[in-house]
């Protein structure tokens, strides 16, 4: 039997999380699961994460950090780049040049539809918003779903007026229309990608014409409701960030309650964990909990991770510490958390088994992404994935290991790449997902607390 045993100890096996939870664990799952179901209906933009992980962060008494300012032990403190991403930090009292920095990153934006610059046109009974698509989307998933409007939109006078409109029950939704199937012949013996195209993701935002007005009155009423509420006329689209994005509340599924649908699982159930992991740990390590935008398309620009203020930031935490930062960067570790896609019965043929992330089996390790041959990919390094391994064993966190689907069958990135060149030991880690990039993605409440639990064992 003993010998037997340990024979079956050589094999390596993935065990559902749900089969392993006590009474009590069971109940810490749902309830971290309840209160990150809160977060997502609240948040359908990365400034919308932003304000809200400025809230959680203000609340566990983090304090607002610009460059420059002095920083000593147990400061706790945020930096906020453009309102469109947050970076917490703590401040440890073990050696920085020694230990270096804990880091885990998230991203905060999300796949979606952003109005074009001038979006507003009418035509046969309607007034519609033209969008251009945000990240990688299958475009046909966008019809005949409620939609809501999120935003800003910079007047004239540089005042910034905010627009949330299509989530509280009482409000009106918007809507992406589809042909009725009697008349689809043509669409439906077509490729997937041409169902809808592009410039057919407009969206109806009105249907009542101004009385006693010239021209397009459907239009003019629309912006007349536009000034009336808000202020705004058609130029000041120009200078706005407005976001078309599901309205749809997040909700449990299955009679037993253990998946969550919900938009933007891809990235902020990571984002989450991350952010939740930074307030219950008393660490004696420096640790930095980043909140990152632009993931979904390249991590461009100054709000992605390839900006330089991160790169700044770490030197400005060095510098006001009075270590030396090229030292510091060698000796951090970072763990890049990003949904993988999670391996689906019902898709079967587009994963190998054995190295997909399975649902409920806890946070999956992510040694590599990429295409093609790994190519984009930073691909960790054997230590340290094991030294992430050792720590995961150590604080009984629940997690497997994967790669995003068959070989050449597609692929993905993360932001692990970019955080790696800047000298930092990298690897990526997860929640499952199901339906990724679909306006209402599915993950499992056991992935996500795996997720929390690996960010707080990590950061430890
Ligand atoms: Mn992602
Ligand atoms: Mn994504």
């Amino acid at each position: 039997m003993s010998a037997d045993k340990n024979l079956q100890d050589l094999v390596y096996k993935k065990t559902n999380f749900y089969k392993q939870l006590s009474v009590k664990e069971k109940k810490k799952v749902f309830d971290f699961a309840e209160n990150y179901k809160v977060f997502l209906n609240e948040c359908k933009t990365e400034r919308e994460c932003t304000s809200f992980a400025i809230m959680r962060a203000k609340e566990k008494g983090f304090k607002e950090y610009h460059f420059g300012e002095k920083l000593e032990n147990g400061d706790k403190r945020y930096f906020i780049n453009r309102d469109k991403g947050v970076t917490l930090f703590k401040i440890g009292n073990r050696p920085l040049e020694t230990e270096g920095l804990r880091i885990v990153v998230a991203h905060i934006d999300a796949p979606r539809l952003d109005l074009k610059q001038l979006p507003i046109y009418e035509s046969d009974g309607f007034c519609y918003l033209k969008t251009h698509y945000y990240g990688g989307i299958k475009k046909y998933q966008w019809t005949a779903i409620p939609l809501s409007l999120h935003g800003v939109v910079v007047l004239k006078d540089q005042s910034k007026v905010k627009i949330n409109i299509g989530e509280k029950e009482d409000e009106p939704v918007f809507y992406i229309s589809d042909i009725l199937p009697h008349l689809a012949r043509n669409q439906m013996s077509g490729k997937a990608q041409d169902i809808i195209s592009g410039e057919q993701l407009n969206v109806i935002v009105g249907g009542i014409p101004l009385e006693n007005a010239e021209g397009e009155q459907i239009k003019l009423n629309t912006l007349k409701l536009l000034k009336d509420f808000y202020g705004i006329c058609e130029e000041d689209f120009i200078s706005a960030e407005l976001s078309i994005t599901p309205a749809m509340k997040a909700r449990d599924v299955g009679l037993d309650r253990p998946f969550i649908a919900g938009y933007g699982h891809d990235d902020r159930s990571c984002a989450y964990a991350c952010l939740e992991s930074m307030f219950e740990v008393e660490n004696e390590n420096t640790s930095i909990c980043i909140l990152v935008d632009k993931e979904e398309i390249g991590s461009e620009g100054n709000t992605g991770m390839k900006s330089k203020v991160y790169e700044d930031l770490i030197e400005e935490i060095c510098f006001a510490l009075k270590v030396n930062p090229r030292q510091v960067r060698g000796r951090s570790i970072c763990l890049s958390c990003d949904v993988d896609g999670c391996y689906d019965p019902n898709f079967a043929s587009v994963f190998e088994k054995r190295n997909s992330a399975i649902i409920s089996c806890g946070a999956t390790l992510i040694k590599y992404t990429g295409s093609g041959g790994k190519s984009g990919s930073s691909d960790a390094s054997a230590e340290t994935v094991g030294k992430v391994r050792a720590l995961f064993k150590d604080s009984n966190v629940i997690w497997q290991t994967s790669e995003l689907g068959k070989v050449d069958m597609g692929g993905g990135g993360t932001v692990a790449k970019f955080i790696s060149q800047l000298n930092i030991d990298t690897v990526d880690l997860g929640v499952p997902v199901i339906s990724m990039h679909s306006p209402y993605e599915l993950i499992s409440k056991a992935d996500l607390y795996s997720v929390y639990m690996a960010c707080l064992a990590f950061l430890k």
